[in-house]
């Protein structure tokens, strides 16, 4: 487990440590030991034996804990508020509303529905030859699961893992971004005032090296939160080891305007849909698809709201924009937005660096004139860039919506709500929002997860939590007494019965179902069958 410690001025860096720095001001906020790879046989022996405990309380009682952790959340609010904008660079609106509170409600929410999402349930059977029993499904723990995270929610996303994670029974190993270690590390201290089981909430600080000896270790089941390229590496190793996964990776998220939409309420969600959290968060929107009679007056209005944003550290309240996390990041955005002015798109607003302010402050950019031939268009930007392109229609829209590698969420902006359903259901997409963005990440009982490129699994919901447990199907004869009629003891007579039954359930007319049930010796002489072994 590490501990963090307050440094001034830094030591350098040495290899067995991960520090976290401040991306507005580059101070280095806390340093981490990151955990020695032959630490983890140890750390997954602890991890099994706090599981076995865990999972031997009854869910009632899990749930009473996870209450508690919810309580020690609610209790250290600021102070993980506060972590989160120095860590990660947000405002402190966005790590209140996207990171406290939808951990809160998490756990609010786990702790009452588990029980009833967890109860065995009742499978009813179709084949009549089966109605003599009863079967039902059980949901059991997988044992200790790894959880690997990125660094743009580095508190919200894995507590909405560890949380169903914990209810269904399980030990978490949670290996957090190098970028985001001392947000993660309040975890671990949370899981101390919760009072959960020692080894059951374990943080290993370490980079990708770390996450990928987690992987080989074998736990259960890996739910990874990143980029495709380490999803993919993730998923061959997994492969590999008959480990099941879940990968939430990356988006490319298109927002659709048809001229029928309230082009103020669509302007102002283009604007925070696409540069919240300076727009390093997979379901951002990224590409704007509007319908041309209202192309004009939309990207105006996202161009004047753009204008309004104000850039700045979170340590300023009234700063909406914050520093990206890291320089690499920022040179990303800005080779995409080179790539497509040199292929034509106009840069409206933007795209400016902000050295008065620090070197990962970046001006929110808007940009018109785009097409499909553009990276800004086909590859995650993950930075504060909406782009739009103008098309005739909504079907060319779809279409230019669904033409792409990613499909994470998208969003839809009309006033007709039937067309808004239609158009919502020929989306290539883990989750449409029709007029709104990005919210239903906060909905407890929405699945959130990708198809294609962004990846497998659902997370958050009952799916979310069915992903955290084993399957069992259990069935019972209510006739404990009689044998079976399809059991030994083969006779042509036999074979005659079995087709009359075929026959009388699934003959093309009643008066052919009818004629097989009345046949001498057919039916019943499979109900009454004396010739078994
Ligand atoms: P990243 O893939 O670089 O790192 C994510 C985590 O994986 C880190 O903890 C990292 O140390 C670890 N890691 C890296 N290589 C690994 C390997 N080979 N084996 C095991 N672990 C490894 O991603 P990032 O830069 O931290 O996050 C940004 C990406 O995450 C973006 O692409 C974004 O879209 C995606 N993301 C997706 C979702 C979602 O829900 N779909 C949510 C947030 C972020």
């Amino acid at each position: 487990m590490s501990s963090p410690s307050h440094l001034a001025p830094p030591p350098p860096v040495a290899a067995e440590f991960i520090e976290s720095i401040n991306p507005a001001t580059q101070e280095i906020n806390a340093r981490f030991e990151s955990t020695p790879l032959s630490q983890l046989p140890t750390i997954f022996e602890n991890a099994r034996r706090a599981q076995r405990e865990w999972a031997a309380r009854p869910l009632r009682d899990r749930c009473a804990a996870i209450k508690n952790l919810r309580d020690a959340i609610f209790t250290r609010r600021d102070q993980i508020a506060d972590v989160i904008s120095r860590e990660a660079g947000k405002p402190r609106v966005e790590a209140i509303f996207a990171e406290v509170l939808l951990a809160l409600d998490t756990a609010d929410s786990l702790a009452k529905r588990a029980p009833t999402w967890l109860k065995p349930e009742k499978v009813p059977h179709h084949n009549l030859a089966m109605k003599a029993k009863s079967g039902w499904l059980e949901f059991s723990p997988l044992g200790v699961v790894a959880i690997v995270s990125p660094w743009n929610y580095p508190f919200s996303i894995p507590m909405a893992l560890v949380i169903p994670a914990l209810a269904a029974g399980n030990a978490v190993i949670v290996k957090p971004s190098e970028l985001t270690p001392w947000s993660a590390s309040l975890i671990a201290e949370l899981a101390v005032d919760a009072k959960f089981p020692s080894g059951l909430v374990q943080i290993l600080q370490g980079r990708g090296d770390l996450g990928a000896a987690i992987i080989e270790s074998g736990p259960a089941k890996v739910f990874f939160t990143g980029s495709v390229a380490a999803g993919r590496q993730i998923a061959e190793t997994c492969a590999r080891k008959l480990i099941p996964s879940v990968l939430e990776l990356g988006g490319k998220d298109a927002m659709l305007v048809l001229a029928d939409a309230d082009l103020e309420i669509a302007s102002s969600a283009a604007v925070w849909g696409g540069f919240m959290n300076c727009g390093e968060t997979c379901i951002s929107v990224e590409r704007i698809y509007v319908e041309a009679p209202i192309a004009n007056a939309f990207t105006k209005l996202c161009v004047e709201k753009a204008k309004k944003l104000r850039v700045g550290p979170a340590s300023d309240p009234d700063a909406e924009i914050g520093p990206m996390i890291r320089l690499r990041q920022l040179e990303k955005v800005e080779q995409q937005l080179a790539e497509a002015a040199s292929r034509g798109a106009t840069i409206l607003i933007g795209g400016n660096r902000r050295p008065d302010l620090g070197p990962n402050f970046l001006e929110p950019a808007v940009v018109a004139n785009v097409d499909h031939s553009m990276d800004l268009m086909r590859e995650e930007t993950f930075g504060p860039v909406i782009a739009i392109q103008t098309v005739h229609n909504a079907d060319e829209a779809v279409a230019l919506a669904n033409d792409s590698r990613f499909a994470l969420s998208a969003s839809l902006w009309t006033c007709n709500a039937k067309r808004g359903r239609e158009i919502a259901s020929r989306l290539n997409a883990g989750a449409v929002m029709i007029n709104d963005v990005a919210s239903y990440y906060g909905i407890a009982e929405a699945p959130h997860g990708g198809r294609a490129d962004s990846g497998w699994g659902r997370s958050h919901s009952r799916l979310g939590l069915l992903e955290m447990v084993q399957v069992k199907y259990v069935d019972q004869d209510r006739l404990p007494r009689i044998p079976k009629s399809w059991w030994f003891g083969y006779t042509a007579e036999l074979a005659a019965s079995a087709g009359a039954f075929m026959e009388s359930i699934f003959a093309p007319t009643w008066s052919q179902r009818l004629a097989a049930l009345m046949k001498k010796d057919g039916v019943r002489r499979l109900i009454f069958r004396r010739n078994r072994i």
